[in-house]
Parts: structure tokens; sequence; C-alpha cells
């Protein structure tokens, strides 16, 4: 059962609570300090029993980075990124899929399925390959090429359904109901939320040497899970005593495609969402756990902005000059940023992190379009001197 029996789906979907004080207790045996750095170190507040944590798959623990340059042209007072595409299959979904593939294995689970905009898919094929687990995923006709070449790669079944990650979502359903497979679809599942939360226990852990818990973290927003999870995460730090104060949460989504942000500024989902996005990672009509992402941005006192593509492709850019290759998603953070500071939510002397979800491989179409061509030069000196941008100088002109 994932769903509550009086509630049903998509209203009714359950959520883990542990015991805090039997983990402190824990962690007071065997301190954090001597875990291993991946999401396996805060094994007592996963939903999983312990001689099943994989504590051989890697997984969390991704860097972060302080940006100096960048939030000095931002104006605000420190820039942090947290890069999740330095994973086994380069975006945040990874954490939630290792924490499913677990929890599948631990049901006796042979076949595990999810519907995808493209990330969750990748994360369980690749994690699903290291159990050696079969995996069935179901993605919309429209999903970038590298993100399928990853799910096929790693084996898995995969059905390219014509028509929206709506209708893909529908289908899988159906069919984890009809064949009994393990359904990883993060909206109906609770665990995944579970290994979401991971990210929240880490970047409280880690920004203790960069200055302590930032005033704001900033994530996309499609269906709803990553940032509830983050802010699941952020409390536990919270309560355990990892942190003192608690960041706001900036939810971004895309302005043609920002049903969760109408439900936080108006109460209620809209009755259409006709808008698309490049940011197919956020393309998400139909959300499927807006309420816990817009309680989770209420309690912390947050807010929701939305950014236009426009603003999404020139994020992308300006973070690669800061050395952060993202996706237009885990861009639209941020586009966010940018846009929070013109409307003076975020202010100067404040302190930001941005979660890049996704790697930028993972759609080279969309980075190329927000980049200039390569200059086309003959392979001579004279060639490259008559295409020498104006910023270089010849010391012998
Ligand atoms: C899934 C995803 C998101 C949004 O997460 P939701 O749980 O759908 O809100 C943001 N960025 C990337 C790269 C993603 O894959």
């Amino acid at each position: 059962m994932m769903t509550c029996p009086s509630c049903g789906n998509p209203d009714g979907i359950l959520d883990f609570q542990f015991d805090i004080d039997a983990v402190k207790q824990s962690w007071k045996d065997d301190p954090l300090c001597n875990r291993p750095l991946n999401i396996w170190r805060y094994r007592e507040l996963l939903p999983l029993a312990s001689d099943h944590i994989p504590d051989n798959w890697p997984v969390g623990w991704t860097p972060i980075l302080n940006s100096p340059r960048l939030a000095q042209s931002l104006g605000i007072s420190q820039l942090i990124w947290k890069d999740e595409s330095r994973g086994l299959t380069a975006s945040f979904k990874d954490r939630a899929s290792a924490v499913a593939v677990a929890h599948a294995q631990m049901q006796g689970a042979k076949i595990i399925a999810c519907s995808s905009t493209g990330n969750a898919a990748t994360s369980l094929a690749g994690y699903a390959s290291l159990a050696g687990l079969q995996s069935v995923i179901f993605v919309p006709q429209s999903a970038p090429k590298p993100k399928l070449t990853q799910i096929l790669i790693y084996n898995a079944t995969l059905f390219s359904v014509q028509g929206s990650y709506h209708d893909a979502y529908q289908l899988c359903s159906s069919a984890c109901e009809r064949f009994g497979w393990y359904n990883r679809n993060c909206a109906i599942n609770p665990v995944m939320v579970e290994g979401k939360k991971t990210a929240g226990l880490e970047i409280a852990e880690q920004c203790g040497v960069l200055g302590g818990i930032p005033d704001w973290i900033s994530v996309s927003v499609g269906d709803g899970c990553s940032i509830a999870g983050v802010w699941k995460g952020i409390s536990h730090a919270h309560k355990l005593g990892i942190i003192d104060k608690l960041p706001q949460l900036l939810a971004v989504q895309a302005s043609d495609v920002s049903p969760v942000s109408h439900a936080f500024h108006h109460g209620s989902l809209p009755s259409v969402v006709s808008g698309s996005t490049l940011a197919d990672s956020i393309n998400v009509s139909h959300p499927r756990n807006w309420r816990k992402a817009v309680n989770a941005v209420r309690e912390s006192d947050g807010t929701f902005v939305s950014v236009t593509d426009r603003e999404i492709s020139r994020a992308q850019k300006e973070a690669g000059k800061h050395g952060i290759f993202a996706e237009p998603a885990a861009a639209a953070s941020v586009a966010g940023v940018a846009n929070a500071i013109q409307q003076g939510i975020i202010q100067s002397h404040h302190r930001v992190l941005c979660l890049i979800t996704g790697g930028g491989l993972k759609d080279t179409n969309a980075a190329l379009d927000s980049c200039d061509s390569p200059i086309e030069i003959e392979p001579n000196i004279q060639s490259l001197v008559s295409s020498l941008p104006p910023t270089f100088t010849d010391k012998n002109a």
C-alpha cells in the first residue's frame, strides 16, 4: 500500500516518520564522522532494514562549491552550488532510485518500473543494473536522446510513449497494477522522498565549512517531490542539531508550466496547463506531489518564482562561465535566483545555494542553443589571426 486508504491517490501519499531521539542516540554511539561519505551514512533515517543497506553503491555526498565571482556579479553575499551531476547517472534522481531499488530488493521484487521525464528513469535503470534487477521504463517521446541512451545502455526495457509525461505516467501506473511490478513513481511511492531528503541532510553537514546553512536554497520544481525531499532532510538536520537555523526555500518553475507555483500563490491547481518548456525535467503539467511541495515552501517561509525559457538559457550559459554544466531544469534554479534578486525577494546580504539537479550532457541540443557557434577556420595562422575575437591581442600586430 502506498496511499492512504481514505484519501486515495493523489492526495493521500503516505510519509515515513522516524523516532528522532533514537536516531540521536544511534549517532552518539556511532558518530557520523566515522561513516562513509554517501547517503548510507544516514541509514537510520532510511526506510530500509539494516541488512538491506547496499553500502557499496555509490550515491550522494555530491560536492558543494563556493562561487564568489558569480555571487559578486549577482550582487549577493554568497553563492554555493551543490552539484548533483556528479553521481552515477548525473542527476538528483539517483538518490531516490538507489533507495527505491534497495527497497524493491528488500521486498523481493524482480521487476521495477517507472515513468519519467527522463532522469528518474535513467537513474532507475542505472541502479537496477547495479542490483541485477530488470527495469521497465515509460518516457514521453520528447525525452532528450542522451537520457534515452543512458536508459538503454543500462539494459532497461524502454517504452517511448506517443504522448506526454502525463500519458506515460498513467500507462506505467496501470502496468504496475496489472503485472505487479514495483512502482518507482515518485509521486505515489513514499520511499522516494526518503532518498531525496539525503540532499538536505548533506547540505546541512557540508555548508558548515562555508559559513553555515545558507539563507536560501533554490530548487526547480516539476512534480514537487524533490523540493519536498530537500525540506524533509533539512528539517531532520534541524531536529538532530546539525543546524540551528532553517533556510528559506526558493521554488522555481518555468513560466509556461507553473501549476505548483499557481497552487502556492492561489490555493489550488489551475484548471488547464497547456504550455511547455525546454527544461524537459520540469515540463510537468499534472504535478503529482504539489501539496508536499507547497507545504514545504510555506513551512520554510519561502516562495515560488517562475522563469522563462530565455532566462533559463541565459542562466545555463552563465553557470557554464563558473564551472557548472547544468541541464536546463537545473539551470532554472540559477535563473530563479536572478529573478528573485530582481524582485527583492533575495537581498544583497543573503547567502544562497543552488541545487544543480542534473548535468548538461543530458541535453546537448539545449546547451548548444544557448551558446555561440564554434569559429570555423582554415588550418593556417592567417585564418586564425583574421578570425580571432577582439578580446584577444596579437603581440605581432
Ligand atoms: C526531476 C527533476 C527536477 C524536479 O523534481 P520534481 O520532483 O519533479 O519537482 C528538477 N531538475 C531535474 C534535473 C530533474 O530531473
